[in-house]
């Protein structure tokens, strides 16, 4: 953890260097994706096309900056694709190269330009050819789709009949740009990409590395501010934040002329994020925190047990009955609905139906635990008390329960008690006492 005065005065002067060291992501790498398609701007779609694309050309090394969805409105598409190739290198557009009257795409592509369309001939014969294989005539409609801007390439479509189209521009900015237009049909488009543009772009001359590291205990902004510059905007390697299920994220992206220069970039970041963030991070890559918790008790040879109220309401049993693996460490798991009442809880046979109030939960959790750890062949347990909702002065509901781990000589109870959704609530409060528990063994 970053404590103390010289720890922070030796990141920051690491961080420095980092900076200086690195070269700067140069504009020159940047990719735009256009979407072209009035059911893609009315709803009735998705675009998933976009996202496709991104990962390809992220892969590769390239930094897609701008998501445009168009309807089929010729202007919009114009003015868009001059836009687009005075800002980036490559523009990928889909959509808007089938038959039909609004599809616009070719004749966008033509005027923004300013070439003429002319009909491609070995296009219109292999539109032909591809009537003729289903045994049908080519309706006249369909000769459009073998017209391109003058000073283009046709792109055949191997599973279709829209030819997509491969042109270089020089932009109002004075660079050239590749711009490259396939159909909207996720599966003409994808083959297309990877046979015959792809190629194109293998030129990025940047070799990207995206790591991952996971952490829990934060909220989003506090991590931001003890990361510092480690998260500014046009850092090479650049480090993002999100948040899900009340994990902070750090994603780490560097982009290097080698792979080893960029994977060098990745770790020496991901070493400054972990000595800001300290403990708090429980994983690198896509681990959950309840795998992590239970690989720490398969190597220690240790079993839990879950007794949950409704503050998790069973969320860790589910989560650690995923698969077989994670189910070897829990010896036992119970969800008690309603209030908690010790003997009615550690003797199955008891007649006792005495309700305990909320206030004593952690008295009556206490003695649970230590019947539990006595009686029963496990060796840490997990509880979560009945969770309760109250409405505060300012309007706002706020949730309020605990979680507690218990261990031989030892009993930690933890406050989990937030405003905002049930699910997000119990998912923060199962992490709560699944991290305390990881925290516990890993200082052992
Ligand atoms: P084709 O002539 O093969 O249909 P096209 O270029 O004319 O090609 P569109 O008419 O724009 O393609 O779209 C056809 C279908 O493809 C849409 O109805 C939709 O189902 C799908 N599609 C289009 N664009 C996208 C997109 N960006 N993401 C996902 N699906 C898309």
């Amino acid at each position: 953890m970053c404590t103390g005065v010289w720890p922070v005065f030796q990141s920051l002067i690491t961080q420095l260097k980092l900076i200086s060291s690195y070269p700067a992501l140069p504009n020159l790498m940047q990719a735009e994706i256009i979407a072209i398609g009035s059911e893609l701007t009315c709803g009735s779609k998705l675009d998933t096309n976009s996202q496709w694309l991104s990962r390809e050309l992220e892969s590769l090394g390239w930094t897609v900056s701008r998501h445009t969805t168009l309807s089929d409105d010729m202007n919009a598409i114009v003015n868009e694709f001059r836009a687009a190739a005075g800002r980036a290198r490559v523009v990928l557009i889909t959509g808007g190269l089938g038959p039909t009257l609004d599809d616009i795409t070719r004749d966008a592509l033509a005027e923004a330009f300013r070439q003429p369309l002319v009909r491609d001939a070995e296009s219109l014969q292999q539109i032909e050819a591809l009537f003729v294989a289903r045994g049908k005539v080519m309706p006249e409609r369909n000769h459009r789709q073998a017209d391109r801007p003058e000073k283009s390439q046709a792109l055949p479509n191997s599973c279709g009949t829209a030819p997509g189209i491969l042109m270089r521009v020089e932009s109002s900015t004075g660079h050239s740009c590749l711009l490259a237009a396939m159909p909207g049909v996720p599966a003409e488009m994808r083959p297309m990409y990877e046979r015959q543009i792809q190629p194109h772009l293998l030129d990025s001359s940047m070799v990207m590395c995206r790591r991952v590291i996971r952490t829990f205990g934060y909220g989003e902004s506090e991590a931001e501010r003890l990361l510092g510059d480690l998260t500014a905007r046009g850092r090479n390697p650049e480090v993002g934040i999100t948040a899900s299920e009340a994990v902070i994220s750090l994603w780490v992206t560097a982009r290097a002329t080698s792979k080893d220069a960029a994977e060098v970039m990745c770790e020496d970041t991901m070493r400054l994020i972990r000595e800001c963030l300290g403990e708090t991070v429980y994983a690198e890559g896509n681990a959950e925190l309840h795998e992590v918790v239970a690989e720490l008790l398969t190597n220690r040879r240790l079993r839990i047990g879950l007794m949950e109220g409704s503050t998790t309401g069973g969320l860790m049993a589910l989560w650690m009955t995923e698969h077989l693996a994670l189910s070897a460490v829990v010896q036992e798991a119970r969800v008690i609905t309603g209030r908690w009442n010790q003997s009615a809880i550690t003797s199955a046979d008891s007649n006792s139906h005495a309700v305990a109030d909320a206030s004593e939960w952690p008295a009556i959790a206490a003695r649970v635990a230590r019947d539990v750890l006595q009686n029963q062949s496990v060796d840490y347990l997990l509880l979560s008390s009945p969770h309760e909702d109250v409405a505060s002065e300012s309007g706002v509901t706020l949730r309020r329960g605990s979680v507690a781990i218990a261990g031989p000589d030892m009993f930690q109870i933890f406050d989990t008690t937030m405003s905002g959704n049930l699910a997000i609530f119990r998912q923060r409060a199962a992490r709560t006492a699944l991290n305390r528990l990881r925290l516990f063994l890993t200082a052992k």
